[in-house]
């Protein structure tokens, strides 16, 4: 029986872990990827405070490294279910089920699928959702990005280093990333945009993907264009569907909480990205984690007098 079973290790979570551990109390972290989450999937992090430049995988490791040194317990397993037993809530994995007496829901986001023709079928045959992951493999080649947040305006400035040229495909004439992100790519010469357009569909040969349509939502033009590479974020998707039975979700799937990190269900905090919030990100994830680890003290003092 753990005091706190945090579900999900990226930022929220190992953060909640060293808060709630420091307060004496019985911490199991459980994880069904890599600790980190997404940062793993960042090369470049310039808005983290105290480092100027990290990389993602670096600051996972310096999340990670002290857990140990105040007892948290690392439990590997994707939690398919949780239920609550009374006081008592469960979180189930294929292989194990695991008790505690309080529960903080950290399993975060992922990127959305396009839903257009040819991407699932092109799926690592050039169609990624992970430049650090994938770019590499697409030197001298023209790519096409598709989103215009912080997140499709970022990697497609990452994918310069790789690519020939870089492509953004938005469906308005306006980006959504950040100002300074904007900036740095309006100002490179390997970066092209195609505004108020949309892919209607990927196609490619039996090998890869060579043609992506794309339709101007303005006039209803359909072109074809040559691409070797597709990378798509267009926002991302709670990874809530182990605890949508317990009523604490909003339409879309985000976890609603109150300040505290607190559910409507007594005892069950969420944090990070999973949760219904304004602003996703490293730094808002880790003071999710940081208020719900101390709450979780609070429950647990308060249920045993
Ligand atoms: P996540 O990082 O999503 O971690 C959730 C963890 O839970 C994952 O490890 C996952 O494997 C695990 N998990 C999920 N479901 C389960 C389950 N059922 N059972 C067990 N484990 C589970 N933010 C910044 O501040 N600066 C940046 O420069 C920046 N760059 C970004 C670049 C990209 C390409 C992306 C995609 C995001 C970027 N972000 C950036 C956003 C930032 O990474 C996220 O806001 C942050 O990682 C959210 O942390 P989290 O702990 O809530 O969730
Ligand atoms: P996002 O902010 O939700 O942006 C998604 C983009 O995709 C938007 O521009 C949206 O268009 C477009 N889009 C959505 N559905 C589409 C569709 N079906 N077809 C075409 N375009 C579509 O998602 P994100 O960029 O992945 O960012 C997610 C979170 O991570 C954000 O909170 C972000 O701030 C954070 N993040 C931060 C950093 C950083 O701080 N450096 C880096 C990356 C990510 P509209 O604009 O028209 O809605």
């Amino acid at each position: 029986m753990y005091d706190t079973l945090i579900v999900g290790s990226g930022p929220a979570g190992m953060t909640a872990a060293l808060y709630a551990a420091r307060s004496n109390l019985k911490v199991g972290l459980l994880e069904g990827g890599i600790y980190g989450g997404q940062m793993n999937n960042t090369a470049d992090i310039e808005n983290y405070p105290g480092y100027e430049l990290i990389s993602g995988p670096d600051l996972a490791e310096k999340m990670y490294q002290p857990l140990e040194k105040f007892g948290v317990e690392h439990l590997f397993g994707q939690a398919v279910d949780v239920q609550v037993d009374g006081r008592i809530k469960k979180v189930i994995t294929e292989e194990e089920v695991f008790e505690t007496k309080s529960l903080i829901l950290a399993m975060g986001a992922q990127h959305r699928p396009l839903e257009v023709p040819g991407e699932a079928e092109y799926n690592s045959r050039g169609v990624s959702y992970c430049a650090v992951c994938d770019g590499a493999f697409f030197r001298g080649q023209d790519l096409l990005v598709v989103g215009g947040g912080d997140s499709a305006v970022e990697e497609a400035i990452f994918l310069t280093q790789f690519a020939k040229t870089v492509t953004i495909v938005h469906r308005r004439d306006e980006l959504r990333a950040q100002k300074i992100i904007q900036d740095r790519a309006f100002a490179n010469e390997k970066i092209k945009f195609i505004w108020d357009s949309v892919v209607t569909e990927i196609k490619g040969d039996e090998r890869k993907v060579q043609t992506v349509e794309i339709k101007n939502v303005k006039t209803g033009e359909i072109s074809e264009q040559a691409f070797g590479g597709v990378f798509i974020y267009v926002g991302l998707d709670p990874m809530s569907q182990s605890v949508v039975q317990l009523g604490i979700t909003d339409e879309q799937g985000w976890i609603v909480t109150n300040e505290a990190m607190e559910t409507s269900q007594p005892g069950i905090f969420a944090i990070g990205d999973i949760r219904q919030k304004q602003l996703r990100q490293i730094t808002t994830a880790v003071g999710d984690g940081a208020t719900a680890g101390q709450q979780a003290y609070h429950y647990i003092t308060e249920l045993e007098g």
